[in-house]
């Protein structure tokens, strides 16, 4: 078992966070130790691809105050002006010493310098003859909270009996509570302890004495697991440790040096939540609020519905903000009333949301880069929230919640087709239904020869004779009867017959009904066919262009994406720079003119409004690709913050940001009546196919009886030995007249002359 407990948090990372913070390009590392050079490492180590970058200018192991002083003296000889960030990793009092000869060095810089201690020197009493410590910049970090109960009530006795008018020093307060730790374990631990026989008596040990036959003490692991599990709560606030003895849940304060020397909190890093630089007070430099005759200036950006200028007639006698229009106007009033202050609206002056520009010089642009170089002080636009804004910005909470979409141009409505009364089945059904016809048919014939029970005696002029009505035509007639639920006049009467009958009656029964229900749905729903309906379908094909808009954080989202698909159409989108649009504007053109050729990738909220708007030509398909908010941004040391963010909330509680929404989405829409006025009647097109079939039924029929009628006629022709022709015109009169007796019966021959022929009362062949 490891014996070792820490009290000393590790904060490595912490550092590496504030760096991130301050967004500095470069670093000049000084450390007094091989532990520094250890911190460094694990530093570069912890920056992994996508999460930042760390640039080590130059790296040095110093060697006392004068060592670290000399160096920098030589920096400044070859570069007077550039801004240095030095992060200082050596013990208090060194680190104490480096500031001190820094301030009162005359050669080296001051403005241009920021130094940030890795050490915990902050909690340290600094040295009270010096007073221009705020003429450098210093960040540092501390362990011990002055503000808190605890520590004052420490403070006030140690002062009190001591007579110390100091501050607690870091390794002082860490002391004090590796004694509460070890105080408590012990109090807990106190009842077993006490029981065990020879605990008391305790051994003692002197220190000058030979260790090697000093055995363990046998309470040893127990009391070393205890002190693992405490957690009490000290000056150096929480107290917990890990399995592995390390200190665990805790927080630092990270502390600037303010102009009249006092650290002043900016902040608090802890192990689980990294930094959060929330606002604790006065800041030492108050940035940001840039005012023009007291009025503030927000930035926006032109992107229906959320901002849109008003132009031709509408902007008659309109100035200013009167010019501005949309839901992000509305939603900048709302704010100036609740929180106070008049603004002055602008349009971002590069058009672009805000990415890293890294093809120009690794700024941000857009409305991200106008609130960091502080030319507005307020940004109220269609702006997401993403990580690596919120390193450089502060966002509300969410005002609306959204998520990347696909926009194409709807398909032309598909007309219907003749045939369209088929659709209700697929082709497979078709064919097995007419397998299953004449399946059925030749399983009735069959049957109904092998079953005595389907031949009769029949009496005929000639006789008696045997008969069978199931013969294969009767059988395809009875079959196709039943199929169209028209039945017909013969029926069979053996049990086998009637078992393939009722099976096939059954089968048609379900199928018609099934048919029937299919087909008011399939005849009255005019479905739009979409080439693309998901992010897989788009993904998958070359046909359809897809892109998006260059500077925003849907970009950020398709290159920063782990997810295979994403990252495939982002190899796609990043290798054919033109699927790219300047503005989501030019892009909803291009989805317009390009004949379903291009798709954009479009946040929801716009995708759904240019869906609503006239001429009602493109649509949304699939689900959202992500699910993310726009806030409203400020620069980061902003004083409107925290107000904008309760009003933002606010709004949301009371139902305001709803119906704003609802303002211009829903009420707005231009397409909604055209979309519903398809609805149910079936037109002409729709059935057009029936009538086809009818028409080319009634046509066969008519050529079959023609045909009929002229073989009819020859076998007449020869029987009565006369010509074809003549045989022709009398079998006309004859359907013409509608009687038989033609030529004193020449041509017509009854039953009883017709040789061989069968003759019953039913089956007279005319
Ligand atoms: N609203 C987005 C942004 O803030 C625009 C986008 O990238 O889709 O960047």
């Amino acid at each position: 078992m490891d014996y070792a407990l820490s009290m000393m948090p590790g904060y490595h990372r912490g550092v590496l966070d504030i760096i991130r913070h301050y967004r500095w390009q470069g670093i000049i590392y000084l450390y007094d130790s091989e532990d520094g050079l250890h911190r460094l490492q694990q530093m570069l180590q912890s920056v992994t691809p996508g999460n930042g970058t760390l640039r080590v200018l130059h790296a040095r192991r110093i060697f006392g105050a004068a060592d670290a002083l000399a160096f920098l003296r030589s920096l400044e000889m070859l570069d007077r002006w550039s801004i240095k960030r030095v992060v200082l990793d050596c013990e208090a009092h060194l680190a104490q010493e480096v500031i001190v000869g820094h301030v009162q060095d005359v050669h080296l810089g001051r403005r241009n310098y920021h130094y940030l201690l890795s050490g915990l020197v902050m909690d340290e009493e600094w040295d009270r003859r010096v007073q221009e410590y705020g003429a450098i910049n210093i960040t540092g970090f501390r362990l011990v909270d002055p503000e808190r109960p605890l520590v004052k009530a420490l403070l006030r006795l140690w002062q009190s009996n001591a007579g110390l008018d100091k501050l607690l020093s870091a390794q002082t307060a860490l002391m004090y509570d590796s004694l509460l730790v070890i105080t408590e374990a012990l109090r807990q631990l106190w009842p077993e302890l006490a029981s065990s026989v020879g605990m008391v008596q305790g051994r003692v040990f002197n220190c000058s004495q030979d260790f090697s036959n000093v055995t363990g003490y046998e309470h040893g692991g127990m009391i070393m697991k205890q002190l693992r599990k405490t957690k009490i709560e000290g000056i150096t606030g929480n107290i917990s440790f890990s399995d592995d003895g390390k200190r665990e849940n805790y927080r630092l304060d990270v502390v600037e040096m303010s102009v009249n020397s006092r650290p002043v909190k900016m902040g608090v890093w802890s192990d689980l939540y990294g930094f959060d630089a929330v606002e604790f007070g006065p800041r030492r430099v108050q940035q940001g609020v840039r005012k023009k005759n007291n009025t503030i200036i927000i930035t926006t950006i032109e992107e229906p519905p959320f901002i849109m200028v008003l132009k031709g007639e509408d902007a008659i006698n309109k100035t200013g903000n009167d010019l501005l229009v949309g839901y992000c106007k509305d939603l900048a009033d709302m704010l100036a009333k609740q929180v106070g202050f008049t603004y002055e609206m602008r349009l971002v002056k590069d058009r672009r949301y805000g990415a890293v520009n890294a093809s120009v010089d690794g700024n941000w642009d857009g409305i991200i880069g106008e609130l960091v170089r502080r030319e507005a002080d307020i940004a109220v636009a269609p702006l997401s929230i993403s990580l690596a804004r919120e390193e450089v910005v502060s966002f509300t909470k969410p005002f609306m919640t959204l998520g990347i979409s696909i926009m194409i141009k709807k398909p032309i409505k598909k007309n219907p087709g003749f045939f369209s009364f088929l659709n209700p089945f697929s082709r497979e059904i078709w064919l097995c239904v007419v397998f299953a016809y004449f399946g059925v048919s030749i399983v009735l014939f069959l049957v109904s020869r092998f079953s005595p029970y389907e031949w009769r005696l029949e009496e005929t002029v000639l006789g008696t004779t045997v008969t069978n009505e199931f013969t294969i035509y009767n059988s395809l007639w009875f079959v196709l009867g039943a199929l169209l639920k028209q039945g017909s006049d013969i029926s069979p009467r053996s049990i086998s017959g009637r078992l393939v009958g009722s099976c096939w009656w059954f089968f048609c029964l379900i199928l018609v009904s099934s048919y029937t229900a299919n087909l008011a749905a399939f005849l009255t729903v005019e479905r739009l066919v979409t080439p693309i309906n998901s992010v897989d379908d788009l993904a998958a094909q070359n046909d359809v262009e897809y892109g998006t808009l260059r500077s925003g954080t849907t970009t950020a989202f398709f290159e920063n994406s782990k997810l295979g698909i994403y990252q495939r159409m982002w190899d796609f989108m990043s290798s054919n720079e033109h699927v790219f649009v300047r503005s989501y504007q030019e892009g909803i053109e291009r989805v317009r003119n390009s004949k379903g050729k291009y798709a954009l990738l479009v946040e929801s909220t716009t995708n759904d409004y240019v869906n609503s708007r006239q001429p009602c030509d493109t649509m949304k398909v699939g689900r959202n690709l992500d699910s993310k908010g726009y806030g409203v941004a400020t620069p980061l040391d902003s004083p409107w913050r925290n107000a904008l963010n309760m009003a933002v909330l606010r709004m949301k509680d009371y139902g305001e940001l709803a119906k704003l929404e609802n303002r211009w989405w829903v009420t707005n829409s231009e397409c909604k009546e055209a979309e519903e006025s398809q609805a149910s009647e079936l037109l002409l097109s729709n059935v057009a196919g029936i009538f086809y079939i009818l028409i080319g039924g009634l046509v066969l029929a008519m050529l079959v009886a023609l045909t009929e009628f002229c073989c009819k006629s020859k076998t007449e022709a020869k029987r009565a030995k006369t010509t074809h022709m003549a045989a022709m015109r009398a079998r006309a009169r004859m359907t013409i007249s509608g009687t038989t007796d033609i030529e004193g019966g020449k041509y017509y021959a009854p039953a009883k002359h017709v040789d061989g022929e069968r003759l019953t009362n039913s089956h007279t062949h005319v």
